[in-house]
């Protein structure tokens, strides 16, 4: 067991300053510092980090590479406004993510400081270029905590209740969910379904030639690693060609090799989004966002109407290029869909064993491990998941939930291979553990993760 003195201690104290609307409930973990998949705290524990920051820290923490290309901007230029003057960084970054992008298309860049804000210009460019209001998202999404981006999002439409009203015209459907389909359904009929669920609000309140865009995770991250059928995500995208609507998605989590592809809607034959959303690990966790659009639609929005004090800022600018030549030298696209893969199977094998597991989902290094009540009713199984959580916590193994009883996988894409496997046997034994209910979890422990 780990020894947390200072950490509960500085927790303690923490509670006393830190606001509850910023923290997601975990144990007692006090981060001193941390270099690829390891995290070590205040009071010397080692963890194996399974969960990279919210997926922000794809090439691992403190990267060399990254580290040093701060350091030398930070020597440079710390600062300038991107609204005056330009800096070679910025500039670099631009075109470099303008090629990035999915498609042929020409591509323009807008930087910002979080996904929040990148979210939050889909909703400008989309409704400057066409002209229209209305946006489309889905329940279940993450987008952010603006105004604007917690209005897309469906994860946070409980909030409506204590900081709405929220920002009007957005229109939320349902996401496939495949795992919860009806019996007897094939996965065409699940992409039907929800395709005419997503047509619904058209055929009845919402008119099509009013909508702007559809925005779209190409796997949901924080409604619980869940990805949509092809079949489904090439219907909307039709739809959206034939109705003049924009095709926007959100990059922010499932971007930059997580998903063992350089973008998650590569995930899908050939899609080119008009607009799309990159930010956590694109300068690893340093304050950085983009948006990345065709040509014509980023030219219809002048200044100021999407700019920040520090957007685009020349050390971000300096870690993200940084970040992108590890990806793509390390190879981390390709590792991640290996290493992912190997995971994949391994949690197939524990759940061959371990009823409890009730679906693995596992794109790259990318997972969400559903805990159930039962294979056959597919009931959630929320305590299980906090039991799983603490054992793993308690053996140096940081993992934490999405919807109470989702585990979910994104360690940083660098992982070693022996770090994957101690992991990967760490939630092995914590199910037999808590199976044979011999885990405890400390009292007055509450709701662990999202
Ligand atoms: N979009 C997605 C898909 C996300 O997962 C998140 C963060 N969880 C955001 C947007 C918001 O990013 P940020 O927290 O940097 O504002």
């Amino acid at each position: 067991m780990n020894n947390l003195e200072k950490a509960s201690r500085l927790i303690d104290e923490e509670n006393n300053y830190y606001a509850r609307s910023a923290r997601i409930n975990y144990y007692d973990l006090v981060i001193n510092h941390a270099h690829g998949a390891t995290l070590i705290d205040v009071d010397g524990n080692e963890y194996i980090d399974l969960l990279a920051s919210a997926s922000a820290i794809n090439v691992g923490h403190t990267n060399e590479r990254v580290v040093k290309a701060i350091s030398r901007q930070a020597q440079k230029l710390i600062h300038y406004t991107p609204a005056y003057f330009h800096h070679v960084p910025g500039i670099e970054l631009s075109k470099r993510l303008a090629e990035l992008a999915p498609g042929n298309s020409p591509k323009m860049v807008s930087f910002g400081n979080s996904g929040s804000d990148a979210n939050d210009a889909i909703i400008k460019f989309s409704r400057a270029y066409t002209s229209r209001q209305y946006i489309v998202s889905y329940m279940g999404s993450y987008h952010g905590s603006n105004y604007g981006s917690q209005s897309l999002s469906g994860t946070s439409l409980n909030m409506t209740r204590k900081i709405g009203p929220m920002l009007p015209g957005v229109v939320h459907v349902p996401y496939p969910d495949l795992y919860r389909r009806y019996a007897g359904e094939t996965e065409h009929d699940v992409a039907i379904r929800y395709f005419n669920a997503f047509k619904a609000p058209f055929e009845s309140f919402l008119p099509a030639d009013e909508t702007a865009c559809v925005l779209v995770e190409p796997i949901q991250g924080d409604g619980g690693i869940v990805k949509a059928p092809e079949e489904y995500m090439q219907l909307v995208y039709k739809f959206c060609h034939d109705n003049g609507i924009l095709f926007a998605v959100d990059e922010v989590n499932q971007g930059l090799g997580r998903t063992g592809k350089m973008w998650g809607i590569q995930q899908y034959k050939d899609i080119e989004p008009d607009l799309m959303s990159v930010g956590k690990s694109l300068a690893s966790g340093m304050p950085l966002s983009a948006v990345v659009g065709k040509k014509d639609i980023m030219q219809s929005l002048d200044a100021p109407a999407h700019i920040f004090t520090t957007s685009g800022n020349p050390v971000c600018a300096a870690a993200s290029l940084a970040t992108l030549n590890v990806i793509r030298d390390d190879h981390l696209v390709e590792k991640s869909a290996k290493d992912g893969e190997y995971a994949k199977q391994r949690f197939l094998e524990m759940q061959r064993h371990h009823p409890i597991i009730g679906d693995v989902r596992m794109w790259g290094l990318n997972g969400g491990i559903e805990l159930v009540k039962d294979p056959k009713t597919k009931e959630a199984e929320n305590d299980a998941a906090t039991k799983v959580i603490y054992y793993a916590f308690a053996h140096g193994v940081v993992i934490i939930t999405l919807a109470g009883n989702i585990l979910r996988f994104q360690p940083p894409l660098v992982i070693s291979h022996k770090q994957l496997d101690k992991a990967l046997q760490v939630l092995d034994d914590a199910f037999t553990a808590v199976e044979q209910n011999k885990v405890e979890v400390p009292k007055d422990t509450g709701k662990i993760g999202w």
